[in-house]
């Protein structure tokens, strides 16, 4: 396990007599918990030594915190977008960008604070080439500042499953950037947002649509009583378990997780992906779980054992978005004994979960146990004390969103 090098390594530093390569800061609001920079006279380990991956994180608070460039060749970020709750995570290279749900069940959350991080992160982004009028004039794209921008490119936009709090944002990301590849399980939830989804991906050029389900031969879904038939001028290709993905130099996607049927439940059609950015990984499962509501401790079953016992080597992982927002659904310490992250990611906001509201203490306590130092979104919810967070003013979002950078140049 990649727990395993990195002990390694320490030792082997603390041998030599150096420092600690990264002091782990703590997860509090106060004060920043910027991670101290690298020594600059570390030496580098000996040949053959282990390496862990150089990895570091930072809050973004306002627009100010965010890179005014892309990531330079060889280093990555990682956004874990606070959205309240809900879920929205941005991973960003030198040559691509993909974001792995955007949604919330929160209210307050609109106009959409997804797009504004975006517009903030990314750039402002219309619906046409060339911004100027018609983008000042799409009242959903002047949330990303769009008025003075162009049609930007995100080329992978996932949608683990089809519920409002990974969704909700979507059909708005796809309408106001250029999408490379939209993918989704296939699962149909009868729902507005979902409906919604489908109509803008049928009425989007240059994006392709990806699904775990074959498409029909007539390309319509039906979705909530209304028939959505996608054109043959977006191309509609399936995907399985196991494939992977180039994103770009050094980096690729692999699915672990890919489940078109209808559970009762879509957390069960959660897709699950391991991004590769270098030397180290992330794991994105969405909302996929275990079972019901348990300790930690109960045995594994559902997507989480499904994923250990097909996928172990590909789930040792440096970075875990921890799954279904920290509930006791997930995180069985048998799936967590094979992930062993150092990072753990919980996106969480104050609406309950069928009247739980999460994380569980008993997951973060989990997490704890195995090393990893959890980043949550849900710390300020309550009195968020920021006058220029990124999107609208109330809301329990905004607050807490974390920039990760992986890579050579960390921090
Ligand atoms: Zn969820």
């Amino acid at each position: 396990m990649r727990l395993t090098s990195a002990i390694a390594l320490l030792a082997l530093l603390a041998l030599a007599g150096c420092p600690a390569p990264r002091a782990a800061p703590p997860a509090t609001p106060s004060p920043r918990p910027d991670a101290p920079p690298a020594p600059p006279d570390a030496p580098p380990p000996p040949p053959g030594a282990p390496s862990a991956p150089a990895i570091a994180w930072t809050r973004v608070e306002t627009a100010a915190d965010l890179p005014g460039a892309p990531p330079a060749a060889g280093t990555w970020r990682i956004h874990l977008i606070d959205v309240g709750t809900g879920l929205a995570i941005l991973v960003e290279g030198a040559d691509f960008t993909l974001l792995y749900d955007a949604g919330t069940n929160d209210p307050d959350e609109k106009p959409a604070r997804v797009l504004a991080y975006l517009g903030a992160a990314l750039g402002p982004s219309g619906p046409a080439p060339g911004g100027g009028a018609a983008a000042a004039a799409d009242p959903t794209c002047a949330a990303t500042g769009a008025a003075a921008g162009a049609r930007r490119r995100i080329d992978h936009v996932v949608l683990s499953h089809p519920h409002l709090d990974h969704a909700s944002a979507l059909d708005e990301v796809v309408h106001c950037y250029q999408v490379g590849t939209l993918w989704d399980a296939g699962r149909i939830n009868h729902a507005v947002f979902y409906r919604d989804l489908l109509l803008t991906v049928a009425a989007t050029t240059g994006t392709r649509y990806r699904t775990a389900a074959p498409p029909p031969a007539d390309r319509t879904l039906t979705v909530k009583g209304v028939a959505v038939t996608i054109p043959p001028a977006v191309p509609w290709q399936s995907f399985s378990e196991g494939d992977e993905v180039a994103l770009g130099a050094g980096a690729r996607l692999t699915i672990l997780h890919a489940e078109p049927k209808g559970h009762a439940d879509p957390n069960g059609n959660s897709i699950v992906i391991a991004v590769d950015l270098g030397a180290a990984r992330l794991l994105l499962t969405g909302d996929a779980e275990s079972g019901p509501r348990a300790d930690p401790s109960a045995p594994l079953g559902d997507v989480e054992q499904h994923l250990v016992e097909r996928f172990a080597p590909q789930l040792d992982a440096d970075i875990l978005q921890v799954g279904h927002h920290g509930s006791k659904t997930s995180s069985r310490r048998a799936f967590l004994a094979a992930v062993t992250p150092s990072l753990a990611l919980v996106s969480a906001g104050p609406r309950s979960y069928k009247g739980t509201r999460l994380p569980d203490p008993e997951v973060l306590a989990a997490l704890e146990d195995v090393g990893a130092t959890v980043l949550r979104t849900d710390l300020r919810d309550g009195a968020c004390p920021l006058v220029e967070r990124l999107g609208p003013g109330k809301g329990p979002g905004g607050c807490d969103s974390w920039l990760i950078t992986v890579g050579a140049g960390a921090p």
